[in-house]
């Protein structure tokens, strides 16, 4: 549980702020940004290399950017990924001329974030890449190793793209040895106690007292299985028989391992599950070219641990060895004798200035239907307050949680970007989606956001031609948005099986009756039954996919949040103003 904290809502820039003051010597706030940039980055010449994810985590990721690890760090609300703005301004400031690699966990939000600022980089002509962390072994079986979640292996990961692009290496190269270590690093983690979200009095899930999650990820999503806790000599069975069942094709002999504290567990209880791996290690033949003990990725308060392996060739080991300092990572390696400490205070290059080029455009006067949109947006925001603390305890059931406060958060900030605002329909429901894709963060926030936008995007600009098939065709554009960006189809427990037949019902609604307020009101009950049809299905997409049959017998969480939201639509449509 958090207690030292003033209001909820500033928790995340107030802590980026006393970060920020206390390591001034080693990195520096992005201008304009939620993150932190190295203070000798970007440099000249330089891969950038941009880590990220949600907050509390750390030392991951923030605590990891300096010299010779990460340039940079997009930083997240509380287990919630950065939005798409954010990482891109992050990556841009980067970027020192020769490209920049992403490198974060395979999460559904992060990923599909991260890919929004790495096409728009590239649209800008800036080489952007991405590497995914994907080290948890217990999140997918082997035939679907690239679905896993990256865990506390991205510290390695990490290591090595710092490393390569510190000394120089081009973005091919740091890109393939980024890969590589990501190829062969594994991770297992147990847990025995959950974490408190700071301002929330409740755990976001509990282990039973006596009890153990083995593979429970670090946001709290259920584990592959729960059983009777057991002596750490057990636990390091446990633990190292999972890693070892999964050798890396071509690895040597050679490892390096890390045990991870997750927040909760004391440095001491993981010397003592040490003293039961390294023998284990012994035994299976694997040399330890070093072991490391401590906290490399918390999950804020959670009891539990985690063991990684990383199989070793000598370019790796070099990777590995070279100095690296960081706020919560320092090393002095073979190379210290010739290291250039750049000076604090580089000038702040590339500071990005553009706004989103879709709320630039010039306002034009809207009519009714302008103030319809807007007060869509505000009955959206007051529905998702009211259901906010449902909707998360529903995500926490299968995902981690956040997904009511997201969704409540990205309201408040479109109402805020459409006060005052006297543009037609089209503008406003475009300036409000991208204020809230920025303010939300998540899977959410990226395809609520999106969709919004292409609400917007597809509405004519004359406001007063505005009828029931013009908003079927920009709902149908908005479905077609999410479906890009996610990849996701009817029937994969997601926001998508409220929405698709949501946007067919009013289809034909407006076919009969050009009236918007009335042919919506037809085609709610579509959306509601698609939602109520979620509850039997297992998820395919995002975070809870990873639970397969657990994750059925509720409804989907963005599928409830999506209908309250047509909900209120319908009921701003079909008020007089
Ligand atoms: P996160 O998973 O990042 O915590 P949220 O909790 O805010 O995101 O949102 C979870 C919801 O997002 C799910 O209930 C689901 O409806 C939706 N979702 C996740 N991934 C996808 C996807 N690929 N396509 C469509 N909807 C998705
Ligand atoms: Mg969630």
């Amino acid at each position: 549980m958090t207690r030292m904290l003033n209001e909820a809502t500033a928790f995340r820039e107030e802590m980026i702020d006393g970060y920020v003051t206390a390591y001034s010597r080693l990195l520096r706030r992005v201008p304009g940004a939620s993150g932190v940039i190295a203070n000798d980055a970007p440099a000249p010449g330089k891969v950038g290399v941009v880590v990220g994810g949600g907050s509390g985590h750390y030392p991951a990721f923030y605590g990891l950017v300096g010299e010779g690890m990460a340039s940079a760090a997009v930083i997240g609300d509380v287990f919630t990924s950065p939005s798409g703005e954010q990482a891109y301004r992050v990556g841009k400031t980067a970027n020192g001329g020769a490209g920049v690699l992403f490198t974060f966990g395979n999460y559904s939000g992060d990923v599909m974030n991260f890919g929004m600022a790495e096409t728009r980089l590239r649209a800008e002509g800036i080489d952007a890449r991405t590497v995914l962390v994907t080290d948890d072994v217990l999140s997918a079986p082997p035939a679907e190793a690239d679905r896993r979640r990256g865990i506390a292996g991205g510290f390695y990961v990490f290591k090595s793209a710092g490393a390569s692009a510190a000394r120089g290496d081009d973005l091919a190269t740091v890109e393939e040895l980024t890969r590589r270590t990501n190829a062969r690093v594994r991770s297992a983690g147990i847990a025995f106690g959950g974490c408190t979200i700071p301002g929330q009095s409740e755990p976001l899930f509990t282990v039973e007292p006596g009890r153990m999650e083995v593979g429970l990820g670090i946001h709290g999503e259920p584990g592959v299985r729960v059983q009777e806790r057991v002596p750490a000599r057990e636990i390091a069975h446990i633990l190292v028989d999972a890693l070892l069942a999964e050798i890396p094709a071509g690895a040597g002999g050679e490892v390096a391992v890390l045990v991870n504290g997750l927040g909760g567990a004391k440095y001491e209880e993981l010397f003592v599950l040490y003293s039961g791996i390294a023998p284990l290690l012994d035994v299976a033949g694997l040399h330890v070219y070093e072991a490391q003990i401590g906290e490399f990725v918390t999950s804020l308060d959670m009891n539990g641990c985690s063991l990684t392996l990383l199989w070793l060739d000598d370019e790796l080991k070099r990777l590995h060895d070279a100095t690296a300092e960081t706020p919560a990572y320092t090393r002095i390696g073979p190379d210290v004798a010739h290291a250039h400490r750049a000076a604090a205070g580089v000038a702040s290059a590339g500071a990005v200035t553009s706004a989103t080029s879709e709320t630039e455009e010039i306002a034009v006067v809207g009519g009714a239907a302008g103030a319809a949109a807007r007060a869509a947006l505000a009955r959206a925001m007051a529905a998702l307050a009211a259901i906010e603390d449902d909707l998360g305890r529903l995500d926490a059931k299968a995902g981690d949680g956040d997904h009511g406060a997201g969704m409540a958060r990205g309201f408040r900030a479109a109402n805020a970007a459409v006060t005052d605002f006297t543009g037609n329909a089209r503008q406003s429901f475009v300036r409000g989606g991208a204020a809230f894709q920025d303010a939300a963060g998540g899977a959410s926030g990226a395809l609520v956001g999106a969709f919004l936008i292409a609400v917007g995007s597809s509405l004519p600009a004359d406001d007063t031609e505005i009828d029931a098939s013009a908003y079927a065709r920009a709902v149908g554009a908005g479905l077609a948005t999410i479906q890009q960006l996610g990849g996701a189809q009817a029937g994969d427990k997601t926001m998508i099986d409220a929405l698709a037949p949501f946007a067919a019902a009013l289809e034909v609604a407006a076919e009969r009756n050009p009236d918007l307020a009335a042919a919506w009101r037809q085609a709610l009950p579509a959306a509601e039954a698609g939602t109520r049809a979620t509850s039997e299905m297992v998820s395919k997409r995002g975070r809870a996919s990873r639970l397969g049959e657990r994750s059925r017998g509720f409804p989907d969480p963005g599928a409830t949040s999506l209908t309250a939201v047509l909900t209120a639509f319908g009921e701003a449509f079909g008020t007089e103003e």
